[in-house]
């Protein structure tokens, strides 16, 4: 994870903190590094600008050269930013409303919608001890549906029973209903992919938020599509209340730049992040961890 952006910036600081003192223009040489570095792993050009501004203000601030271990300093100060930018404050799913909760899972195809909404009801049921009930509201794909039950039954959590011939928003509503009725404590929305924004993907969707009117709209989407994936998160932040996201294929993610970009440039908070195929890798997003692993 982050391989190669971690390769870049610690060989930049390491070289910094070898050096012993340091003049404000090695400190700006090693900003401009750190500026390259940034753009190079596909993080947001604002991003980027604003990280290396801040960077600059503080080691400004706190008169890094003055002091005894000015590379140390640097680091630190390029570590706290780095926390910020992915988001300070850590959140993760909230289920703070009456039951049924209803988390509504939305993104493109092939993002890893259907594999994560299997992994957080696997996580809400096992660790949080949640009674959960899984739907696919996919018709387009025949064999959407198919695939949620089948990692139910994988993963011991149930799922709604297929009816041929139903809209989306009947399978939605029939969901809530069977999750009222059963006791559930959360209904999971899988709802179908496009291969990428239209107009009918976003009506649908819209409907089904209207429909089901849940407590969590998370994002689903591929961190290996960079800029890509943030600017997804912009266009559907626009028509649905989104309340996170959640950044898949970070376990094959060297680069790091939707995961360093999404927070400031949608203010949507990283929820969870996909770490590989497996129903167990899902994590946390920690900032303070991420931050940690890219600085090595
Ligand atoms: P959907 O079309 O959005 O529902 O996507 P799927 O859930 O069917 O996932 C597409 C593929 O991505 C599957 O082969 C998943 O196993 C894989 N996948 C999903 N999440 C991750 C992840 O976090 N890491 C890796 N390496 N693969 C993932």
């Amino acid at each position: 994870m982050f391989d190669s952006l971690q390769e870049r910036l610690s060989g930049i600081l390491d070289a910094l903190t070898r050096r012993g003192a340091l003049t404000e223009a090695d400190v700006a040489a090693a900003l401009r590094e750190v500026r390259r570095a940034l753009l190079e792993a596909d993080v947001a050009l604002d991003v980027v600008r604003d990280f290396v501004e801040k960077v600059r203000e503080r080691a400004i601030g706190a008169d890094v050269v003055k002091s005894v271990t000015p590379g140390q300093m640097v680091v630190k100060i390029v570590h706290d930013v780095l926390v910020e930018t992915l988001g300070a404050d850590a959140q993760t799913i909230d289920l703070n409303a009456p039951p049924p909760v209803a988390i509504m899972m939305v993104g493109l195809q092939g993002s890893g919608k259907t594999t994560t909404t299997a992994k957080i009801a696997k996580r809400l049921s096992e660790k949080q001890k949640r009674k959960v009930l899984m739907a696919s509201l996919d018709t387009r794909r025949p064999a959407a549906q198919e695939q949620l039950k089948v990692l139910g039954e994988q993963i011991g959590v149930d799922s709604l029973p297929i009816v041929a011939g139903q809209t989306p928003v009947q399978i939605a509503q029939r969901a809530m209903q069977a999750a009222r009725l059963g006791g559930y404590d959360v209904v999971m929305l899988d709802t179908a992919g496009r291969q990428f924004v239209d107009e009918a993907l976003m009506v649908e969707m819209a409907e089904i938020e209207t429909a089901a009117s849940p407590h969590e709209v998370l994002l689903v989407a591929d961190a290996l599509t960079g800029q890509d994936a943030v600017n997804l998160a912009r266009a559907f932040d626009e028509r649905l209340a989104l309340t996170g996201i959640v950044l898949t294929r970070l376990d094959g993610d060297g680069r790091g730049g939707a995961a360093l970009s999404m927070r400031a440039v949608t203010g949507k908070p990283i929820k969870l992040a996909g770490v590989g195929e497996k129903m167990d890798a899902l994590e946390d997003f920690h900032p303070e961890r991420i931050a940690g692993r890219i600085l090595g």
